[in-house]
This record gives structure tokens, C-alpha cells and sequence, in this order.
């Protein structure tokens, strides 16, 4: 058939790891095109994700942290909340973060074509123009001929097949959307995503209800992180269920009931006036006509790839949520610039060892590589060594002791596996951890590097000092 657009390298979808990948390769000097069904770069992450959770919590963090100077003498009234303007500063650095991309792809001559994707053959892709809300809507369709292609179709909401179509009832894209902030809100799924929107709804004045059907909130984290979280939000919560399922949902003119299976839930069912499921996120690989380009997908969407991005087809690549857990924009971001790497004839593989998590909450619980409680389960010999913030100088002048920083190293050869922080800023201090783990440090490296003082991140080196037995 006919073809409209030729290019060395087709990416499909504009998520961290489309964007990247249409960069990367075009930096190395293929044609790109870069196909994404919305009108605005930057994906889950720029758009309904990473980004304006964290524009939204960090006027929650300010929020909460000025009302602690109260016991420093210094009191503020109690803020006013101008909800729509709120949620225009939520808006704003959205936009400027997208329009960056969009500068930044057309500085390097990267063709964002709009439209939703469907391979027709291994070296052909159809796109259905859309108006820019992401649905295919002109019923306008360009062939693209394509050379090699990355694929980063990223993943969506998973919803429970029982939660009917309410306004009350969100996801974390609805809960974005900051459209009001209710009296009594309920968190289904006590992850990293409901936990984050739960601070800042219960920041601006929600009391919270959360659902969970494990025996913990946050799970991948160790436990005695979690309980600092939980100790320092307790009063967010009215209700927190763990080991608990959510059977029914039914909106009602008064509200959204909800109905619990679970030892330690109500028996009655609960009244909400705002719902936020948050039970985890489906691959996009079956929305896109994979198989008629010969690449497999598996029974839940996921693509699978070799260490260098490659799909079961050589010359097309899959990176990001498609590809696996974590489901991070840091991962897909290193994905992409392998999988363009290899595009353009150099050699490169993802042989990252560790891939961090950080729950923006406040405190922050972030955490990379081996953690305790695994090692413990696993049965595996380690050394580890905790510094707790309230022997740290600057935790104190912060008024902020509760956290700790906790450093997890190998028995035998004192190699450095893992850690994990809680306290505020625990994200920004975790990525020296990941480097220390990558270089194989061990205590003494960390030890014995000077760390500025007064500053958490010194609580880095004193761990791997606790860990030496130098200090206790
Ligand atoms: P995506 O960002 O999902 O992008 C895929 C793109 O492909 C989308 O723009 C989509 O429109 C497009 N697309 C799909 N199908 C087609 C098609 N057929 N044709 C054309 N275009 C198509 N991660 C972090 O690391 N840190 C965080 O703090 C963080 N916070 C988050 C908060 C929330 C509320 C959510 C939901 C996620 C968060 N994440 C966070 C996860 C992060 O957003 C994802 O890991 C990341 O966006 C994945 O990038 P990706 O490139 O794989 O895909």
C-alpha cells in the first residue's frame, strides 16, 4: 500500500521511555519519528503520573511542615486552599515540562506524528490521527515504513471489574484531576500511588479509609521503614484494613458504599465520598497489533527482550512499563537509550544491578537492592548498619528525627547490597546508595568519604561506620 512517512527509526508512544528513545536515537544520527496518541509529550510520567503528584505533594509537605514550627514558636493560621488555583500550578509545570519536550524533539528533528499506532507488518505501523485526547477520532490514517522501531506503549490503570462508573469513584489519573477534596475519602490499595494521593487529600482536609489485601502497606519496603511512615501519618487515617478485600461498591445519592471481606473490617458497609482505586498497572502490548508485526506478547500484555532491548523480531525493540517490573520511569528512561544505543550499531545492554523505589510520601521511604527483610527470609548472610536520625545534628535543628538510614552489606565480602532510608528527602539522598552498589563499595568507601556537615546524606557514611562497628 501507500506510505506516507519514511524513517530509520520509528518509536511508538511518547512516555520517559519513548521521548528518550526518540532522543537518543536521533542524537546518534538515525531519522526519527516519534508516534504518541496525545497531543502533548512526556506520557504517564509528565502528564497524569510522576510529575503532577509530586507538584501536588509538595504543597502538602510545605503544608505540614509549617504547622510543626508551631512547637518552635512560630504559628501560621490555618491555609487557605484556593483548590483551582492549585490545581492551575499542577497544570503549569505540567506544561512546561511538556513543552520542554517538545522543543527539545523538535531541536533535534524528531517528527511527532499524533495518532494511535498499529503495526500492519515488521516493518510498517498505521496511525489513526487523534484530536489530542488520545482516542482515534479523524478517522485520518498515515502508513509510516519504518527501518528498526522501539516500542514504549507504557501501561494503564488495572481496574477491578466490580467498580462501577461514578464521578466519586477515581483513579490516580481522577485523583489528579483534584477536582474537590472530600469529607471521608477511601484509598483502595495501600501502594506507593494511593499512599502519595492519600497524603495530599488528607492534607487539604480528607480523612482517609485505606484498603489493602496484603498484610502491609507499601510492600517491597522493609517493615521497620513502613512503621516510621505509618507512626508519623496516623493521624491521616481513620481506618487502615490490611488482609482485607473489597467486595461490593455501590454509589448512592448520599455516597459511594463500599463493602469489606476482612478479620479486622467493618462488618457494615462504609460510606465515602470519594473513592481512589489504586490496585496496580497493565501493560499496554495488546492495544497495538504486535503480532502482525511477528513480536510476542504474553498472555498479560508484557513484551519480553533480551539484555539489549530486542524483542523475538531483531530489528524492534521494546522498553519501559511494557517490558516489566518496576514499573519506573528511571527504568524506562536507561531502557531507552540501550534499545537506541543498539539502533544505531553500538553496543550496549541493561545490566543495571539495582533499581530504586521512593514512596514521596512524607516522611519519604526509599529503598534500592537487597533489602533486610528479604536477606532475612532468604536466609543470606549480612552485615547491616542503621543511623538513626535522631544522633543526626542536622535531623534535629530540622525537628525532624523520626527516620534512619539503614546500609545492608554482604557478610563475607562486605560488599555493599542494599539500603533504604526514611525521612524527608529519602529519594534524594538514595541515589548515592545505587552508586555505591554499582562501584561494589563496601563499608570503608563509605566510611571513609567525607560527607558535608551538617546534612542527612552524612547519615550515609555513619551507617557504613555502624556497619565497621566503628560507632554504635
Ligand atoms: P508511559 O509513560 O505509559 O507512556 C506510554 C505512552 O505511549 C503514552 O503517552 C501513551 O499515550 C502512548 N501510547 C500507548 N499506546 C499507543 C499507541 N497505540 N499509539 C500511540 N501512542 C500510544 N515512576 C517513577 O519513577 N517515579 C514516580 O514518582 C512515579 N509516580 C507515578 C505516579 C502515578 C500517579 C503513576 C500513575 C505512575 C507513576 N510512576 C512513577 C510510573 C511512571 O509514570 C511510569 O513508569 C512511566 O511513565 C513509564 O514510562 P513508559 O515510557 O514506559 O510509558
Amino acid at each position: 500500500g501507500p506510505v506516507d512517512i519514511e524513517t530509520e527509526m520509528l518509536v511508538l508512544g511518547a512516555g520517559p521511555g519513548g521521548y528518550s528513545a526518540a532522543f537518543r536515537s536521533a542524537d546518534l544520527g538515525l531519522k526519527t519519528v516519534l508516534v504518541e496518541r496525545y497531543a502533548t509529550l512526556g506520557g504517564v510520567c509528565l502528564n497524569v503520573g510522576c510529575i503532577p503528584s509530586k507538584a501536588l505533594l509538595h504543597n502538602a509537605f510545605v503544608i505540614d511542615e509549617v504547622a510543626h514550627l508551631a512547637a518552635n514558636g512560630i504559628k501560621f493560621g490555618k491555609p487557605e486552599v484556593d483548590i483551582d488555583a492549585l490545581r492551575g500550578f499542577k497544570e503549569k509545570v505540567i506544561g512546561k515540562l511538556t513543552g520542554g519536550l517538545a522543543g527539545m524533539a523538535k531541536a533535534r528533528k524528531v517528527e511527532h506524528v499524533r495518532g494511535v499506532g498499529t503495526f500492519l507488518d515488521p516493518y510498517h505501523l498505521q496511525v489513526e490521527t487523534t484530536s489530542g485526547e488520545g482516542r482515534a477520532a479523524t478517522g485520518e490514517k498515515k502508513v509510516i515504513r519504518f527501518k528498526q522501531a522501539i516500542i514504549a506503549v507504557g501501561s494503564s490503570v488495572f481496574k477491578l471489574p466490580f467498580i462501577p462508573n461514578d464521578p466519586r469513584i477515581v483513579d490516580s489519573t481522577g485523583a489528579l484531576a483534584l477536582k474537590s477534596v472530600p469529607q471521608r475519602m477511601l484509598i483502595i490499595g495501600g501502594g506507593i500511588i494511593g499512599l502519595e494521593m492519600g497524603t495530599v487529600y488528607s492534607t487539604l482536609g480528607a480523612r482517609l479509609d485505606v484498603v489493602e489485601l496484603s498484610d502491609g502497606l507499601m510492600q517491597g519496603a522493609d517493615r521497620d521503614l513502613v512503621k516510621v511512615w505509618q507512626d508519623w501519618n496516623k493521624h491521616r487515617f481513620d481506618n487502615i484494613m490490611l488482609n482485607t478485600r473489597t467486595t461490593a461498591i455501590e454509589p448512592k445519592a448520599d455516597g459511594v458504599w463500599v463493602t469489606f471481606d476482612g478479620e479486622k473490617a467493618p462488618k457494615e458497609p462504609q460510606r465515602y465520598d470519594l473513592v481512589l482505586h489504586a490496585t496496580g498497572r497493565v501493560p499496554n502490548g495488546r492495544q497495538i497489533g504486535a503480532e502482525n508485526a511477528g513480536v510476542k506478547v504474553t498472555e498479560r500484555g508484557f513484551i519480553e527482550v533480551d539484555k539489549q532491548m530486542r524483542t523475538n523480531v531483531p530489528h524492534i525493540f521494546a522498553i519501559g512499563d511494557l517490558v516489566g517490573q518496576p514499573m519506573l520511569a528511571h527504568k524506562a528512561v536507561h531502557e531507552a537509550h540501550v534499545a537506541a544505543e543498539n539502533a544505531a550499531g553500538h553496543k550496549a545492554w541493561f545490566d543495571a544491578r539495582v533499581i530504586p523505589g521512593v514512596a514521596y510520601t512524607d516522611p519519604e521511604v526509599a529503598w534500592v537492592g537487597l533489602t533486610e527483610d528479604q536477606a532475612r527470609k532468604d536466609g543470606r548472610a549480612i552485615t547491616k548498619g542503621v543511623f538513626p536520625w535522631a544522633a543526626s545534628g542536622r535531623a534535629i535543628a530540622n525537628g525532624r528525627t523520626e527516620g534512619f538510614t539503614k546500609l545492608i552489606f554482604d557478610a563475607e565480602s562486605g560488599q555493599i547490597l542494599g539500603g533504604a532510608i526514611v525521612g524527608p528527602h529519602a529519594g534524594d539522598m538514595i541515589g548515592e546508595i545505587c552508586l555505591g552498589i554499582e562501584m561494589g563499595a563496601d563499608a570503608v568507601d563509605i566510611g571513609k568519604t567525607i560527607h558535608p556537615h551538617p546534612t542527612m546524606g552524612e547519615s550515609i557514611g555513619m551507617a557504613a561506620e555502624v556497619a565497621k562497628g566503628v560507632c554504635t
